[in-house]
């Protein structure tokens, strides 16, 4: 079995084996990029050491072959004592997955080699001593697990010891004692002294690569992350060169573009007379990668060149890391690089300008959820805000308000219409109300799928968590960060996209994006390149696209704006919100009716309320269809609530009032009261026993149609009947549906469709007879996940969703994103045997799902028609739809 691969073996394509460090080595290689040599220890080899404890049989000897020809290319032996290789051994998974593994540095150098470095360096003990304490602390720390810290103090010592605080100020002599010291940290912790035979340091190094893939860090990263957990890592040994041999070497990282903004230009950083941990670990202060100009032209004029070559192979922005040793260029790493949103689309865009990439290719290169954070309003941020802490971006947003520290105290001041910002710890399930009340949320503990983010982001809610700098006293309602105190009722301003705090009110401008979706900037003159690179991918995802998109909307201006976003359609109109209000009295007087002469006129009262809702509606999505869903809610949401009538009851008999009308609905809330209303009176349900109430709602939109005809708007009603289970409710609703509409159309040209959603786990089971009884159906799968699961959507999620989500129970939660083996399976059931039995049959999905970006792919996959979402989510549904088309 192999195992080992040199460089020159590997491509890029081979990422599962070699890890994207090892891949990407072994590319630069075959590129004739001046790569040090090295070979690749696979990450099927990390896998059967990670099962078996041991390292696999072979390993050692394929090792000492690939080891001993790098010797023979670089005329040198590891760890020879008058002119030594030295080499590190740096992990590399198949993803990134920065800072969370183990890299070892100048591998092979032991109390003779390091004599044999001096003299190979020309002489400098400096170098070969500072080298040597390197090799100390990082092999103590990563593979034998000595407390960093106590290093560190010894550096620290030293340098107070001088009376400086640059590493670069001590000498060899200093140095030499350091590994003196070092070393007896090293014994002192693991009871033996530092291993002095260089083959015997490379293998304790490798294994400890292996064992870093399982430190908990990386097990915490992976599953934030959604990396799969058993993927394991590769193990680079590369030969070593050095940027800390003196002024003409340094080391550096570089862009090939912005990752910020997308600009084109040189972006990086440059550290003279240093090796590369020291850049990433900030010890001492960078220069602008463009200082290299000055510094080495030569080199610099070669890592630009080499910068294009690799931008043109990848044909993508690139980072890399390099180091100049005396004046010689090294590249050491290079991958296609993390990007922000906006700078996502921008380079897509520059990529197609260039020729590298074509259209289809773009559109795959951004997604929905960096268009949503592009959707979202942003700081407008001049120098005079500085974030005082920095956490974890858990639900995108720019949020300002007063900070809180309670739930009740949130609870309060929204009352009074005050914005608040909630300050928690952590938060837990007793806080749903101060989050609901808040405008935003921030915790100091917890990552991605704490309790905070978790809720946070199902609300649609910013939040930050995990700004750990932040020093909560909730007693005393403050904060202390970053030397300022912060008290309750102080206004601060939080970044749920950077995971940014700022104290004070930071201006809050709409984003550029959403000004171009509502038409008021035009792509064709704006010289915003953002703008330009959304509206030209957007226009080849919608040429491309095979799902329609919709919208889920209950009123004009709703409506209105989805269009504007690129609706084709509503295909949600909730009917209950035109239930509320004033019409809640109608709605009172309907339940209490003693006879149905009482109960009629009641809803001939709503009937030409309706109407007009519906005339409006039509009128704004001219010609486009429009799906109506007849009353959903149980009827009992419409009355007050049962402790409020109550004390009402008891108010108004004290003062001696005439009580009669509270009495009766008193009576109507205690008879109606459902223990689990979701699976109650309601829906299909409702329509079959209240007679003339579904009879009333077809009236109203049959009538709007035919009106909305006559003035010469046309119509395209969908009458969608909720939460059937059974062909039979769908059949006795719509035989006398179909009576209404025959008798109010009468000779004009209006067509009315009678469909069904589709939300109960049987009727997904029973499609192929319901669809013998509907032209359309919809996706409700909202109620379908809430049913197929058996757990309610408005109670689980500050319950116990987020520990589901810690334990890997679920990778994301099934309201946000469909689960495709389960509730997905329903979906395709109920699609097949749907059309089965009705050859195009209309099918679209109306939950939330719609607007989900891994959700609309599988819709697409099972070809359904369209999917319909909020407004604010019909652009990233026309995004992904066509990228799963393309
Ligand atoms: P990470 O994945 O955390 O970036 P790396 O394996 O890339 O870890 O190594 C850490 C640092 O050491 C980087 O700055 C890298 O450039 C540097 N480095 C790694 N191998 C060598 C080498 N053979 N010679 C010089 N510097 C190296
Ligand atoms: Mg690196
Ligand atoms: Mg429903």
């Amino acid at each position: 079995h192999k195992y080992v691969y040199d460089f020159a073996e590997g491509n890029k394509d081979l990422k599962d084996l070699l890890g994207g460090k090892g891949a990407n080595l072994a590319e630069m290689t075959n590129l004739g990029l001046p790569v040090p040599p090295g070979f690749t220890i696979t990450t099927e080899a990390c896998k059967a050491y990670l099962a078996t404890g041991s390292v696999p049989a072979g390993l050692a000897d394929q090792i000492a072959t690939h080891l001993a020809a790098l010797e023979r290319e670089m005329g040198r032996r590891l760890g020879d004592p008058d002119d030594p290789l030295l080499v590190s051994v740096r992990s590399g998974a198949k993803f990134s997955m920065p800072g969370m593994m183990e890299t070892v540095l100048n591998v092979g150098l032991n109390d003779r080699s390091v004599v044999g470095l001096a003299a190979q360096a020309g002489g400098n003990e400096r170098f070969a001593w500072d080298s040597y304490r390197r090799l100390i602390q990082m092999f103590g720390k990563t593979v034998c697990d000595v407390p960093g810290e106590e290093f560190e103090h010894a550096l620290d010592e030293a340098k107070r010891a001088r009376g400086t605080t640059d590493d670069l100020d001590l000498d060899a002599a200093d140095l030499r004692e350091l590994v003196g010291t070092y070393k007896k940290i090293f014994s002192k912790h693991t009871g033996r002294e530092f291993p002095q035979e260089p083959r015997e340091q490379l293998d304790l190094a490798v294994r400890a690569v292996f064992d870093s893939w399982n430190a908990e860090r990386a097990v915490v990263y992976r599953r934030q992350e959604r990396i799969p957990a058993d993927l394991g890592t590769a193990v680079n040994v590369v030969a070593m060169v050095f940027g800390n041999l003196g002024a003409d070497s340094g080391t550096g990282v570089a862009f090939t573009r912005d990752p910020a903004s997308g600009v084109q230009g040189i972006y990086g950083d440059y550290l003279a007379n240093a090796q590369g941990e020291d850049v990433v670990a900030g010890i001492r202060n960078t220069v602008p990668l463009q200082e290299l100009e000055r510094i080495d032209k030569e080199s610099y004029d070669e890592l630009l060149d080499y910068m294009a070559r690799l931008e043109r192979h990848y044909r993508d922005l690139c980072d890399i890391e390099f180091t100049i040793e005396r004046g010689k260029l090294w590249m050491l790493q290079t991958r296609v690089g993390k990007r922000t949103a906006a700078a996502a689309f921008v380079i897509a865009g520059q990529l197609v300008d260039e020729g590298l990439v074509d259209l289809d290719e773009a559109l795959h290169r951004v997604n929905g959820a960096q268009l949503a954070q592009l959707m979202f309003p942003r700081f407008q941020l001049d120098h005079e805000f500085q974030p005082v802490a920095t956490g974890i971006g858990a639900s995108p947003g720019a949020a300002v308000g007063k900070v809180v520290f309670t739930s009740a105290r949130a609870v309060e001041l929204a009352a009074e219409g005050e914005p608040v910002i909630l300050v928690r710890r952590e938060t837990n399930p007793d806080d749903l109300n101060g989050m609901i009340a808040a405008k935003g949320i921030l915790t100091s503990r917890g990552g991605k799928t704490s309790h905070a983010a978790v809720v946070a982001r199902g609300m649609g809610k910013t939040c930050v968590s995990g700004a750990d700098e932040l020093d909560i006293d909730v007693p005393k309602r403050r904060f202390v960060v970053a030397g300022h105190t912060v008290t309750e009722g102080d206004v601060i301003s939080i970044d749920g996209t950077t995971g940014k705090v700022y104290l004070g009110e930071v201006p809050v401008m709409p984003s550029e994006v959403v000004r171009y979706f509502e038409g008021e900037v035009d792509p064709a003159t704006t010289n915003d390149a953002l703008v330009r690179a959304v509206h030209r991918i957007m226009s080849h995802a919608d040429a491309n696209r095979r799902l329609a998109v919709r919208t889920n909307a209950d009123t004009a201006a709703d409506a209105a704006r989805a269009r504007r976003f690129g609706a084709e359609g509503i295909g949600l109109c909730r009917t209950e919100h035109m239930f509320l209000g004033d019409r809640r009295e109608l709605v009172e007087r309907l339940i209490l009716a003693r006879d149905p002469a009482e109960r009629d006129d009641a809803l001939a009262a709503l009937l030409p309320l309706q109407r007009a809702d519906f005339v409006e509606i039509f009128r704004e999505m001219d010609g486009l269809p429009v799906t109506v869903r007849l009353i959903d809610p149980p009827l009992h949401e419409f009355l007050p609530p049962l402790e409020q009538l109550a004390v009402n009851v008891a108010v108004a008999q004290e003062r001696g009032e005439d009580v009669a009308k509270e009495e009766a609905l008193l009576a109507a809330v205690r008879r109606m009261h459902e223990e689990n209303p979701m699976l109650g009176l309601r829906g299909v349900r409702l329509g079959l026993v209240i007679p003339g109430l579904f009879a009333m709602q077809v009236r109203a939109i049959t009538e709007a149609a035919v009106e909305c005809a006559r003035q010469g708007v046309r119509s395209c009603p969908e009458i969608m009947v909720p939460l059937v289970g059974a062909v039979q409710e769908l059949e006795t609703v719509r035989t006398e549906a179909e009576r209404i509409i025959a008798e109010v159309v009468g000779g004009s040209d209006v067509d009315v469709l009678i469909g069904t959603m589709i939300e109960v786990p049987r009727a997904a089971l029973t499609a192929g007879q319901i669809a013998e009884a509907a032209e359309f159906f919809s996706f409700g799968t909202n109620d379908l996940t809430q049913m197929g699961w058996g757990f309610s959507r408005d109670d689980v999620e500050g319950a116990f969703f987020w520990r589901y989500l810690e334990l890997g129970i679920f990778g994301i939660s099934p309201f946000e994103s469909i689960d495709a083996d389960g509730i997905g399976r329903l979906v395709r059931i109920a699609a097949e045997e749907g059309r089965a039995a009705r050859p195009g049959l209309k099918i679209g999905v109306c939950g939330e799902h719609g607007g989900d970006p891994d959700s609309v792919h599988f819709f697409h996959s099972v070809g359904l028609d369209y999917v319909s979402c909020s407004p604010f989510r019909v652009p990233v549904a026309r995004l992904e739809a066509g990228r799963a088309a393309v």
